[in-house]
């Protein structure tokens, strides 16, 4: 029994901080939405009840400490059996760049899993299972457009982009440690004793009507300013897409992948094709819509 799951990107179009939570961790305001880059991931019972995680990509763990071993383990926990199951990560979503690869590859694995035997658990009842794996992963469960706000954990749909909005992903230089992203947050807006967050009513009026106009007037990233400030490559690949012809570009997450926003496929092209010669990522994608 096999199943192949597409394991897609996550880029935010808002992404905000309304205060710091009594764990520690934020409470984030966000607008994600899924594009058709995409790992694959292909999920297969063996016998016993080892689970094998195979990765073309060096540098991704193959032990436990993959987020796809803990969805497999997590799933099975839930369903009160164990089998063995063999995963093969294609990769192609770059590591440690806030585009949520890890936490797509756990959502696969929960989605096929879960077809393989016959869809036992509905689709609240995987997020739930998601949701114990990372912040983003009943997102990438879900996939579509989505606004999250708290711990980022419960997304409630959004009308989705259409696919005539053309998106350039890219990404060069070292990867951004989310915790230390954070900290840089709580030194500039002092632990956000004083902070009120942007209001999203632009931002989600611009996806609902599918409008590029007001959707590059609202787009906001609050991690942006200060990890262009340490990560040259943000700025570049900014200028580079703007130069070829994007609507608009910004930095995803916590950085430091950026996306740009193009209405030529041409000009989407050129701009893959000067970010590449710089030896740093980039791919053309399209918005996907919800799967669940
Ligand atoms: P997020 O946006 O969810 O914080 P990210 O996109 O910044 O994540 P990932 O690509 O998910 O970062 O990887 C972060 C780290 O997670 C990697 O350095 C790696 O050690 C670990 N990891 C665990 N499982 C995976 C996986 N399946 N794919 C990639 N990295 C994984």
């Amino acid at each position: 029994m096999t199943a192949r799951i597409q394991a897609y990107v996550k880029i935010n179009l808002h992404f905000d901080v309304s205060g710091l939570r009594e764990d520690g961790f934020h409470n984030v305001v966000t607008v994600l939405h899924s594009l058709s880059l995409c790992d694959v991931v292909d999920i297969e019972l063996s016998d016993g009840g080892d689970i094998l995680i195979e990765c073309d990509k060096i540098g991704v763990p193959l032990d436990e400490k993959n987020i796809a071993h803990k969805a497999a383990n997590l799933f099975f926990e839930k369903l009160g059996k164990r089998c063995g199951v063999s995963i093969k990560i294609k990769k192609n979503i770059p590591m440690a760049a806030g585009l949520a690869g890890g936490s797509a590859d756990g959502a696969a694995v929960l989605i096929g899993l879960n077809k393989i035997f016959d869809e036992p658990f509905s689709s609240e009842e995987l997020c739930e299972i998601g949701a114990r794996l990372g912040a983003d992963v009943p997102f990438c469960i879900l996939c579509g457009c989505a606004y999250s706000e708290g711990r980022g954990d419960l997304p409630q749909s959004l009308p989705t982009l259409s696919r005539d909005m053309i998106f350039v992903v890219a990404c060069g230089g070292e990867g951004v440690s989310t915790p230390r992203a954070y900290a840089m947050l709580d030194d500039i807006y002092n632990c956000f004793t004083d902070y009120r967050p942007k209001t999203v009513d632009k931002i989600i009026g611009a996806i609902a009507g599918n409008d590029l106009d007001s959707l590059a007037n609202s787009l906001f990233n609050i991690f942006e300013a200060p990890i262009s400030k340490e990560r040259a490559a943000v700025g570049e690949i900014k200028s580079i897409m703007i130069d070829s012809g994007a609507r608009v570009s910004m930095m995803s997450g916590s950085g430091p992948s950026v996306f740009g926003i193009f209405e030529k496929i041409s000009d989407a092209e050129e701009a893959v094709r000067a970010i590449t010669q710089k030896n740093y990522f980039a791919a053309t994608a399209f918005p996907i819509d919800k799967r669940m």
